[in-house]
């Protein structure tokens, strides 16, 4: 039983989409459940038209829906072998549009809040490319069920950072395998293709998601659901890197990870998974294989518990559009365990992390993505305790296990704002 995930840029064009059915067919022998994210950059896209929507820019929002429609075209086009397959693929693109703008329509009524308003529109990525790749699928008689993976994770109603549900996420996957698994067309083992980032308000049974590149941990829960034996993330790289290569040429592939580093690496910014993957998979022992679907015979990452538990690979970690928020006691008393708990349970509420945090006898000061509805919304809550100052255009540093000399040449010309360092983690705030 083994979980597959492939992100948008697997399924970015029409080659990629071939690629990953050619992918799944020699490397998913056996019971499989495949994961798959929106195509390319259809999500960012998909936020453009949030934001028209909220902003009730109804010509610009319906333009976005045109340029998403093109840009599916553009992909399914290349994959029909003849005018019947680009009709049914063509069909299946329609139906999905059609969905979306009858959605867009009643939302337009409700007037939702922003966050909850996105996640009923973003999921449309997920849904129209798991539709796709499933109808190509059958074109190619690759057999296999599609499912709605609303059905399967339920959550709670924390709007774009939902928290799964585990008891009945895990019952509804489980009951999902063994219904798949009665059907006599699947004889080699159940093939169930379902979309990653998506889950489902269990009270209001509105649609959730999980957080920006949620998709990774969709197929962790699956993996812990199910028992799996190996989770593999399929990306456009060999493995799990030192740094980012596009930051710094000498990044390197690290062949093995301890779930420990995995998790340090991603919870301090470090953008190859989803920073919730690890614990799902390190509670069952379930290894996790980054894979590149380019060079898919390539060794790429395993990350998995392992016994050398001193050793840590040294890595770098830029976490970039950063903002610093300097709260003051208006009343100058102590920031004490009271105004602590009130500034954790307002970020804890909107799902923003404390990316850095430092207090001083009557300041406290945090370092949080710059996500205005989230960021707003938490200034609102603390607003009658604190003054508050905001610091934009900011990145966060983290480097891990360098020597002082690798440090100070990584950082020789940026301006810091602070830093703060425990153990082996010597984090920075630089000013872009
Ligand atoms: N499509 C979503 C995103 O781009 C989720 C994912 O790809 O994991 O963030
Ligand atoms: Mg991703």
């Amino acid at each position: 039983m083994r979980v597959f995930k492939f992100g948008g840029a697997s399924v970015q064009d029409a080659e990629g989409i071939a690629r990953v059915h050619r992918l799944v067919c020699t490397y998913g022998e056996g019971p499989l459940w495949i994961v798959v994210s929106a195509m390319g950059k259809t999500t960012n896209q998909l936020e453009t038209l949030i934001q028209a929507v909220h902003c009730q820019q109804w010509p610009g929002a319906m333009e976005i829906v045109g340029q998403l429609q093109e840009a599916h075209e553009a992909r399914i086009a290349p994959l029909a072998a003849n005018v019947t397959e680009h009709r049914r693929l063509q069909g299946v693109l329609e139906q999905w549009i059609s969905k979306l703008k009858t959605d867009l329509d009643r939302l337009r009524a409700e007037k939702l809040p922003y966050n909850c308003l996105y996640d009923q529109i973003v999921v449309y990525g997920e849904l129209i490319s798991t539709a796709l790749v499933s109808a190509y699928f059958e074109i190619q008689g690759f057999v296999h069920a599609w499912v709605d993976a609303g059905a399967l994770l339920v959550t709670d109603a924390t709007w774009r950072d939902a928290r799964i549900q585990w008891e009945a996420t895990v019952s509804k996957v489980k009951a999902c395998h063994a219904l798949h698994s009665c059907e006599p067309s699947q004889p080699s083992g159940v093939c169930v293709l379902t979309q990653g980032f998506i889950g489902q308000d269990a009270a209001s049974g509105l649609r959730t998601t999980l957080g920006r590149e949620g998709s990774d941990f969709t197929a962790s829960v699956l993996a812990y659901a199910l028992d799996a034996s190996e989770v593999c993330v399929w990306k456009d790289v060999a493995g799990v890197m030192d740094a980012d290569p596009r930051l710094f040429p000498m990044a390197r592939i690290l062949s093995k990870l301890s779930y420990r580093e995995a998790v340090e690496m991603t919870y301090y910014g470090a953008s190859i998974i989803h920073p919730r993957t690890i614990q799902p998979l390190q509670n069952k022992g379930i290894p996790l294989i980054v894979r590149s679907f380019l060079e898919p015979d390539q060794g790429g990452t395993v990350i998995e518990e392992h016994g050398d538990r001193d050793h840590f690979s040294p890595c770098v970690i830029v976490k970039k559009n950063q903002c610093l928020l300097e709260l003051v006691s208006k009343d100058l008393s102590f920031v004490g365990e009271e105004g602590l708990a009130m500034i954790y349970k307002a970020l804890y509420d909107q799902g923003l992390k404390a990316n850095l945090a430092r207090h001083t006898a009557v300041s406290f000061s945090l370092c949080v993505d710059n996500d205005p509805y989230k960021r707003l919304p938490v200034q609102e809550v603390l607003d009658s305790a604190f003054g508050i100052h905001i610091t934009e255009g900011l990145s966060l540093w983290t480097l891990m296990h360098q020597s002082d000399k690798m440090r100070s040449g990584l950082l020789s010309g940026k301006q810091t704002l602070f830093e703060q360092h425990l153990g082996n983690v010597y984090q920075y705030v630089v000013v872009d």
